[in-house]
């Protein structure tokens, strides 16, 4: 696909107060009116650009907003406080008790707790499937599916999904596609693929300095608006806000993205090339070897790669854990959850951030013990960085 999702955020002006080549920091939690009347009026979603509190909206959070809906190339988006609370509210805004979820089986830890711990609270049914077969996603449909959620590229399974088929999947049956997009920013652009609701966890890739946590939702207007409803928005009502000074930080990191997107993508195919040449056994999804490789080739943008992640599997717990330590003394990375750092991070999914699926499930998924998963960083010499690895995994044995 030729389109660059970059290009419409490099042609966004906001300009400071006073000039300045970065938009003022709005620092305020209320807004004055001149007139009692456009109050009034800002109450009832009347007066456009007009700011009232900003639990609702601020004029920073509403430039990373803009930014947000220029690379995924929706209508609108909303900022969140987590990318966590953007999947929650996204969620309990498009389901009523009563009513039922699709979703992949493989997604982050958290998003697995929500959907199987939860939403049950609120009588909310969720079933989960293989997101790469499609008569087991047809099959699972009922008369009150509502949502049919996954992640382009799944955690930490990194299988692909086909966003045109899901898409059309839930169109069939009004429900909505909701994609969260936080592995693959750039790479990917599930609304331009069908996706109904686009989101992100902004901590991760995005802001890439894990100096904050952030989150998004992308979307048309229509439901964009009916988020930040006063009286009925989920957005609105559960105010999960982030604050003014951390999205004008957010926003200026953005721009890097491009370049970022590029180096990680391309560490990270190295890397995985010489782990595999060495026999280790590697999923990243740039090798023809992947399930869903010319998926993704026939569904990505041109010209980021095929994402700054993969796995490697060790067998066994132990090692994986002896192999994360020794990569840690010799500054390969951090042991450490999350991912999109400028530094290479691992961890081992099993006993982390998946560790909210039960054992049995994740032994059915194919999570094994063994996994680290490595969020590759923005190395200058990855060569140099892959000799220290094989070092570390020559010393616990491994190769
Ligand atoms: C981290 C992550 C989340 C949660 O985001 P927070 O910003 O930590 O709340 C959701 N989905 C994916 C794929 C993630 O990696």
């Amino acid at each position: 696909m030729n389109f660059d999702p970059i290009l419409d955020l490099y042609d966004y002006q906001v300009f400071g107060e006073f000039g300045g080549v970065n938009p003022s920091i709005e620092d305020s939690a209320t807004f004055t009116f001149l007139k009692a009347e456009t109050m009034t009026q800002t109450f009832h979603g009347e007066s456009k650009g007009c700011f009232l509190y900003s639990r609702h909206w601020n004029p920073t959070t509403k430039n990373l907003a803009t930014a947000l809906s220029k690379i995924e190339g929706t209508e609108d988006a909303w900022i969140t406080a987590s990318g966590m609370s953007a999947i929650s509210i996204s969620l309990l805004h498009l389901c009523n008790s009563g009513d039922h979820i699709i979703s992949s089986r493989t997604t982050y830890g958290g998003t697995y707790a929500l959907l199987k711990n939860y939403l049950p609270k609120f009588n909310i049914e969720v079933t989960f499937v293989d997101i790469t077969k499609h008569e087991e996603v047809e099959k699972a449909i009922r008369p009150n599916t509502k949502v049919i959620y996954t992640e382009t590229m799944t955690n930490p399974l990194l299988e692909i999904s086909n966003i045109p088929k899901l898409a059309d999947i839930a169109n069939k049956c009004n429900a909505k596609l909701v994609v969260d997009n936080t592995f693959t920013p750039l790479i990917f652009s599930p609304s331009r693929l069908g996706a109904h609701v686009t989101i992100h966890s902004l901590t991760k890739f995005i802001n890439g300095t894990n100096d904050t946590i952030g989150g998004a939702i992308c979307s048309t207007s229509e439901f964009i608006n009916s988020l930040i409803d006063v009286n009925n928005g989920s957005a609105m009502l559960l105010g999960p806000t982030m604050d003014s000074l951390r999205a004008a930080s957010i926003l200026k990191n953005m721009h890097t993205l491009h370049l970022r997107m590029r180096q990680h993508s391309k560490n990270a195919m190295y890397l995985a090339t010489h782990l595999q040449e060495v026999g280790i056994k590697v999923v990243y999804p740039g090798f023809d070897n992947h399930p869903q490789h010319n998926l993704m080739k026939e569904l990505m943008n041109s010209d980021y790669g095929y994402g700054g992640m993969f796995t490697i599997n060790l067998k066994t717990l132990k090692t994986a854990t002896a192999a994360m330590e020794a990569m840690q003394n010799e500054n390969v990375g951090y042991l450490a959850v999350s991912l999109g750092y400028f530094k290479t991070l691992f961890s081992s999914p099993g006993s982390s951030t998946s560790s909210e699926i039960p054992h049995d499930e994740q032994v059915v998924m194919g999570l094994t013990d063994g996994l680290i998963r490595f969020s590759v960083g923005l190395d200058s010499n990855i060569e140099h960085t892959f000799e220290r690895i094989k070092g570390c995994l020559q010393k616990v044995g491994v190769i």
